[in-house]
């Protein structure tokens, strides 16, 4: 089974200035390509693969104003090739829209590395890249090292605010651990993000929206906001708004801003996930939630993309997947929050406001969440 991994690298100055190089050869050739197979389809030409592309790289690469092309690395460019054929590919299967030019400004600035025996981890503090040498790296996985250790795939070196990352896949034996006898079922909500009946266990994991940390965060954020726009106001000139260097730097500080809390909230879905699969529950059950149903409530709508509801299902289904356990969703229309969990009779008529189940038949009286998490590790699929 092939995993995914994305760990952060400390390049030096001149390392970085050869991924630069990298990027912006790369974004070259697809640009340059993207103009090409427009140019032939206009000709009424036949569309050309990546291995017709490739084919164009070498002509180019000795024309003199192209000269730049031979300081990286020509499998990088050809991968830049297979990316935009792979865009193509899904243009003429409609799964996506047609392949659009790069610019340095708007796209994202990655570029595909050669895989194969260049690309290995030297140790447990070095990388090693072609055309870069040894790039310093830190994580937390555990990356087996040396050459020919294990099968990559897909390196790619990515910016993301600032800081350089690399992702690839890992080939990796499926060792699949002991699984216990007992099920899990898992209910998202917006008081907590998760609340999980496991066997006879409750456990609750609170929402990280609502700390200490994030409330002052969001302060500051909103703050920045409004003096930002206090800031387009005064410096208004007749109709039109004016972006002046402040208003720029402070921009950028809120963009910062946001993908600081996007990281918070991430990370902790990150560990209460790793949690919860970590317990090795034999199956794990959680509703088919109408994420889109939901947010057209809209009391709710703010808290629940908050949540990332639809990241916490993700990360749990691939991870259960790596580790052999059962996963599953619940059926829209399980009455998972409407059954009693001790006599099993349903309550029709049960409203959002009552945080309390209260049991007409038995005169049970449990915690609304917990009540349907319970239901839901009992679901029988
Ligand atoms: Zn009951």
């Amino acid at each position: 089974m092939i995993k995914s991994y994305k760990i952060r690298i400390y390049p030096t100055k001149a390392q970085e200035q050869l991924i630069r190089k990298h990027i912006g050869c790369c974004r070259f050739i697809w640009n340059y390509m993207l103009a090409e197979q427009e140019a032939r389809y206009k000709r009424g030409e036949k569309h050309m693969t990546a291995f017709d592309m490739n084919y164009l790289i070498k002509p180019l690469k000795k024309q003199e104003e192209y000269a730049w092309l031979n300081e990286v690395s020509t499998t990088s460019l050809m991968r830049a090739c297979a990316d935009l054929s792979r865009a193509y590919d899904s243009f003429f299967k409609k799964i996506s829209r047609h392949p659009k030019f790069k610019s340095r400004k708007r796209s994202k600035a990655s570029y595909p590395v050669r895989e194969g025996p260049g690309f290995y981890i030297a140790s447990d503090k070095y990388v090693h890249i072609e055309k870069l040498g040894r790039v310093k790296y830190k994580t937390d996985f555990e990356l087996p090292i040396g050459r020919g250790a294990v099968k990559f795939s897909n390196p790619r070196i990515v910016n993301s605010n600032g800081k350089w990352m690399i992702g690839f896949g890992m080939e990796c034996e499926n060792q699949a651990p002991v699984l216990s006898d007992k099920t899990m079922g898992i209910d998202l909500g917006v008081k907590d993000l998760a609340t999980v009946a496991f066997g006879d266990e409750q456990l609750v994991f609170h929402n990280t929206n609502k700390s200490k940390r994030m409330r002052a965060l969001n302060k500051k954020l909103v703050h920045l906001q409004r003096s930002i726009s206090r800031k387009y106001e005064a410096n208004k000139q007749g109709n039109a708004y004016v972006k002046t260097n402040n208003i720029m730097r402070d921009e950028a500080k809120l963009r910062r801003m946001y993908a600081k809390i996007a990281n918070i909230r991430h990370n902790y879905i990150h560990q209460t996930t790793h949690t919860l699969v970590a317990r090795l529950p034999h199956r794990v059950v959680m509703e088919d939630l109408n994420v889109t149903g939901m947010m057209k409530n809209r009391h709710l709508s703010r808290a629940i993309s908050e949540q990332c509801f639809a990241e916490f299902i993700r990360q749990m289904q691939y991870k259960c997947e790596w580790n052999g356990i059962e996963f599953i969703r619940a059926d829209r229309f399980y009455p998972s929050s409407k059954t009693c969990s001790e006599c099993g009779a349903i309550k029709r008529d049960l409203k959002l406001s009552e945080r309390k189940y209260v049991c007409g038949e038995c005169g049970a009286v449990i915690d609304r969440d917990y009540n349907a998490a319970v239901n839901l590790s009992r679901y029988a699929a």
